[in-house]
C-alpha cells in the first residue's frame, strides 16, 4: 500500500457556538439517543428575521429511525444542521432549547468537543454528494483522512477501513475503486462513497438530509436499501429527512411532519400514514399518485408556504387549510395528543375543545378525497 493519506478533511466551513447557554433539564433515559427539546434556530437576516426551527422537540431512540418530513422551508434541514452544529452563527442564532446526545448536552459542548463527536458518533449525509467530495483527492484519501481524525490508529489501518467501507456499501473491487476520483463515479456511486465515508467510524447516530434527491428512481431505491442493511447491521440510528412520503413508508418507525418551522404531527409511521390527524399532513397523502387515481385529477394542497417574514398570526396552515374556520386565524394551535391516546401528536384545533364539532366531518372529508372516484374529481386526461 502506497497511497498516503494527506490532509482533505471535509471542511467545516459552518463552526460557531450557539448563542445560548441553555439551562439543562434532566438527561433523557439511556435508551434514548437523540433527545431534541423546544428548539428554536432563528435566521436573522437584512428583511427580518426568520424563525427556521421554532418550538420543535423530539426523541430518537438507540438503533431507531426517525423520519422527518416536510416542504421546503419547513425546517427540516436547519433542525439537522442545527444538531451538528453546523450553522454559522450569526446569521443563525440558536434561541432556546436542548439537544441530548448518547447522555451529553451538545450545545452546551466546546467546540473541540464537537468536532470530536461529528463524524465519530454522528454523521450526515448531504443531498447533492459531488458537493461535499473533494476533486482532487481519491476517495480512499478522503475516507481514511476521516478515520484518522477521529479514530487512534495507523495510516495503514485508516487506509483498510476505507477499503471496509466501500464494501459494506456495496463496491466490488474495493481495493480499486478506493484508488478513484470523484468523477469517476456515477451519481449513485458518490452517494454510496458518501455513506461509506459517514459509515467509516460507525457512527451511533447518521442523519440523512435528502439522500436520494438528486439520484434517478431506481439508484433511489437502491441507496434506501442500502442504507437500511447497512443500519441493521451496524445499530445506528437513523435520522432521515426527506419530502417523499413513500420513502418514509419505507424506511422508518416513527415519523415527524414539519411545516413552516413547527411540528405539525407526530407518530409512528402506522399513525401518521394512515391515521392522520392534521390537516397538512392529510393533504400531502391526498397528493400522492396511486394506480388507483390512474385518470382522475391529483389533489393538490391550495396555496404556498407562508413567507417566514409575514407568517399567519395563529395557525400557520390556515390560509391554505380547507378545514379553517374563525378561531384558526386567532388562536395558535398547540401540539396536543390525539383523540386515540396512542402517542400521536398533531397541532390542529381539531383535535382541541374548540374543533372537537368539526372533527368528524374533516376526517370524513379526507377518507373521500383518498377514494379513487370521489366527487369533484375529473376523470380522463391521463392514458
Ligand atoms: Fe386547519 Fe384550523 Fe387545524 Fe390550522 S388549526 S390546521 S387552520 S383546522
Amino acid at each position: 500500500m502506497t497511497e498516503t493519506p494527506v490532509s482533505t478533511a471535509p471542511v467545516e466551513i459552518f463552526d460557531a457556538a450557539p448563542s445560548i447557554t441553555p439551562v439543562l433539564g434532566p438527561p433523557p433515559p439511556k435508551d434514548i439517543l437523540l433527545d431534541v427539546r423546544d428548539l428554536r434556530t432563528y435566521f436573522h437576516v437584512m428583511d427580518g428575521t426568520v424563525p427556521a426551527v421554532d418550538g420543535v422537540s423530539f426523541s430518537l431512540g438507540r438503533g431507531q429511525t426517525l423520519g422527518i418530513v416536510g416542504e421546503s422551508g419547513s425546517g427540516k434541514s436547519v433542525t439537522a444542521l442545527t444538531i451538528m452544529r453546523l450553522l454559522e452563527i450569526p446569521p443563525a442564532e440558536i434561541a432556546s432549547g436542548e439537544i441530548w446526545f448518547d447522555g451529553r448536552e451538545v450545545l452546551s459542548m466546546t467546540m473541540d468537543e464537537m468536532r470530536k463527536l461529528r463524524g465519530n458518533d454522528m454523521a450526515m449525509i448531504f443531498q447533492e454528494p459531488l458537493t461535499s467530495l473533494n476533486p482532487v483527492f481519491t476517495i480512499g484519501e478522503q475516507i481514511s483522512e476521516q478515520v484518522l481524525v477521529h479514530l487512534k490508529c495507523t495510516k495503514k489501518e485508516a487506509w483498510d477501513r476505507a477499503i471496509e467501507s466501500l464494501s459494506l456499501v456495496g463496491f466490488p473491487s474495493p481495493e480499486q475503486r478506493v484508488k478513484q476520483y470523484p468523477h469517476e463515479m456515477s451519481g449513485g456511486m458518490r452517494q454510496r462513497v458518501m455513506i461509506a465515508m459517514a459509515l467509516s467510524c460507525e457512527p451511533k447516530l447518521l442523519i440523512a438530509d435528502e439522500p436520494t434527491t438528486a439520484l434517478d428512481v431506481t439508484i433511489q431505491a437502491q441507496i434506501l436499501e442500502l442504507l437500511k442493511s447497512v443500519q441493521q447491521r451496524t445499530g445506528s440510528a437513523l435520522l432521515l429527512i426527506t419530502h417523499d412520503l413513500g420513502v418514509v413508508a419505507e424506511m422508518v418507525d416513527d415519523v415527524i411532519v414539519m411545516y413552516a418551522g413547527q411540528v405539525v404531527e407526530q407518530g409512528t409511521v402506522d399513525q401518521v400514514l394512515v391515521s392522520p390527524r392534521a390537516p397538512y399532513t392529510m393533504g400531502l397523502l391526498e397528493s400522492i399518485p396511486t394506480a388507483e387515481k390512474r385518470g382522475t385529477r391529483l389533489e393538490v394542497i391550495k396555496g404556498v408556504v407562508p413567507s417566514p417574514f409575514n407568517l399567519p398570526p395563529a395557525c400557520r396552515f390556515e390560509p391554505r387549510c380547507p378545514y379553517a374556520w374563525d378561531a384558526c386565524s386567532q388562536v395558535s394551535p398547540p401540539l396536543v395528543v390525539t383523540g386515540d391516546g396512542q402517542g400521536q401528536l398533531a397541532r390542529c384545533h381539531l383535535e382541541t375543545s374548540l374543533g372537537a364539532s368539526r372533527s368528524v366531518a374533516a376526517h370524513a372529508a379526507h377518507e373521500l378525497a383518498l377514494e379513487p372516484d370521489a366527487p369533484g374529481q375529473l376523470t380522463g386526461g391521463l392514458a
